[in-house]
């Protein structure tokens, strides 16, 4: 096809695997980022002392060969450069105080938790019967399978999750990887089948590395990505987008605008140019995470496994942290997630430090949330960690930062959240996915708010998706 010029908003991991993409093809790629640094929620940070930090990421999904991780990294001449740990044990859980161990790998799941809840044995079998025959192996059509289920069958597979496991406990543990509420539990369908049955990855050098090399492999082909250039406005002419204004007031013109930023801002500039915006049918509640980012010295951290994500709860009604969206009010027993980076990569730190990144997802509301309510938060969560599983959090801390929704949002100019990429309804909390296209012939969305769910490989599936319907506009216009 013939080359055009194009503009990405955003250099989160969609508008990047969307530039790489677009340069395989021999288009021109500006991308544009506000932010003084790329990845967007894929970035991470650096403190003084050195330890290097992942903003959000703590696993990838995919990896495996054939997939579209795999793919990609080969596609960018990247295999030498980028390398990943697999997971071995996917998640540990204390769940009221009970440590319930998820594996990584059906068989294996299923036998681990056959033999930790040897009541539940007639349960787990059903389970797993079930999880099979809907969906498969973990191949490749579980994906599009689980997204089926998500989209059709949600409450008869909560019926079915509620009637088949009779064990609060185990069915907590199986359901707290989802990422939403009660009537949400066929999420856990697409995250047992991606996350335990086919397995999870870390990249080695911390995520922002892998960033780093996709950003450098972009230049080296002649692509260009501005940092500090934030894009404010849109000039439309004839129902498509002739420029791009920039907050010092300068033009970008291109053929074609990929947009990676916040959708419903980009629906509020639309509507504010006098065109339909585009998540008119559902309505956004902030879900966002609170980070806590901590450096440990001189602490025995041995006893958690290398690579496993920790959560760790007071209740086994998980499902209590995801009604936060429908009552705006903070859990009692938040769902908090561990993260050992230095488990699972010693170059991230210098010699005798942990890292650990605490996760908690939360409701956000920014009209009533400020930053001390946030930092009282974090000082509870604190708590919680080091009376139930990190007793070396009170003495050992050398490093310390929180990062509260205020600061996503600052930062990225949305509250993110794993969740982001769907519109959550408030009143039954169906989740719509938003069109890729706007109202707007040659702009479109790229990103986590184009596809269900935010892993890698939705955030690939969205890239390729956008290139593919700019190119079909590019070969109309042509025709025309
Ligand atoms: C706490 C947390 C944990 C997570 N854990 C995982 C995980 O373990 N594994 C996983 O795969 N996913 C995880 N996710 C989800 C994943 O991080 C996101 O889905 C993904 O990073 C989103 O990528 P994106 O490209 O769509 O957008 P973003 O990362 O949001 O990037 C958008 C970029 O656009 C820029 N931008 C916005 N507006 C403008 C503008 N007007 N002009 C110029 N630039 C602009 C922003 O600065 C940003 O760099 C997590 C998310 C969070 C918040």
């Amino acid at each position: 096809m013939q080359s055009s010029s194009f503009i990405i908003v955003g250099s989160g991991m969609a508008g990047l695997v969307a530039a790489w993409r677009l340069l395989e093809r021999g288009h021109k790629v500006l991308v544009l980022e506000q932010a003084d640094r790329a990845g967007g929620y894929f970035g991470g940070f650096t403190n003084a002392a050195g330890d290097r930090f992942d903003l959000a990421v703590s696993h990838l999904l995919g990896g495996l060969p054939g997939d579209n991780l795999s793919t990609l990294i080969s596609s960018l001449g990247l295999d030498d450069q980028v390398s990943f740990e697999a997971v071995d044990i996917a998640d540990v859980m204390t769940i009221k105080g009970r440590r319930v161990e998820l594996p990584t790998g059906f068989d294996r799941l299923e036998q681990s938790l056959g033999e930790q809840f040897p009541d539940s044995g007639p349960d787990i079998h059903i389970f797993f019967q079930f999880m099979r025959a809907f969906l498969g192996e973990g191949n490749g059509d579980s994906r599009e399978k689980g997204r089926f289920m998500m989209r059709n069958y949600r409450r008869e597979f909560e019926a079915f999750c509620a009637e088949t496991i009779v064990d609060p406990v185990l069915r907590s543990a199986l359901a707290m990887r989802i990422q939403c509420d009660d009537s949400s539990l066929m999420i856990m369908a697409g995250f047992i089948t991606e996350c335990y049955a086919k397995g999870m990855v870390y990249p080695k050098g911390g995520v922002h590395k892998l960033i780093d090399a996709i950003v450098e492999r972009i230049r080296q082909v002649g692509g260009t990505v501005e940092f500090g250039a934030k894009v404010t406005d849109f000039i439309i002419l004839d129902a498509r987008v002739d420029s791009v204004v920039l907050a010092d007031g300068s033009v970008r013109t291109a053929d074609v605008i990929l947009y990676n930023g916040d959708a419903p801002t980009l629906s509020r500039t639309l509507e504010a140019r006098g065109h339909p915006g585009i998540d008119d049918e559902c309505r956004r509640r902030g879900h966002s995470s609170l980070s806590i980012f901590l450096t440990l010295l001189d602490a025995d951290l041995s006893r958690f496994a290398g690579v496993a994500r920790f959560y760790l709860t007071e209740t086994d009604d998980v499902f209590e942290t995801y009604r936060v969206l429908e009552t705006g009010v903070l859990p009692e027993n938040p769902v908090i997630k561990l993260h050992f980076m230095s488990r699972i990569d010693d170059g991230l730190s210098v010699d005798g430090r942990d890292l650990i990144r605490v996760e908690v997802d939360m409701y956000h509301d920014s009209a009533v949330h400020d930053e001390d309510f946030y930092a009282d938060y974090a000082r509870q969560i604190e708590t919680i960690i080091a009376h139930d599983l990190v007793p070396e959090i009170d003495t050992h801390v050398v490093y310390r930062r929180v990062v509260t929704p205020i600061d996503y949002e600052r930062w990225f100019g949305h509250t993110g959240g794993s969740a982001t990429g769907w519109a959550h309804d408030v009143n039954n909390y169906m989740i719509h996915r938003m069109n890729q296209r706007t109202s707007i012939e040659n702009l479109f969305i790229t990103g986590q708010w184009g596809e269900h769910g935010s892993g890698l490989p939705q955030l690939i599936a969205s890239a390729d998706k956008s290139v593919t319907l700019a190119e079909q506009w590019l070969r109309k216009r042509a025709a025309a």
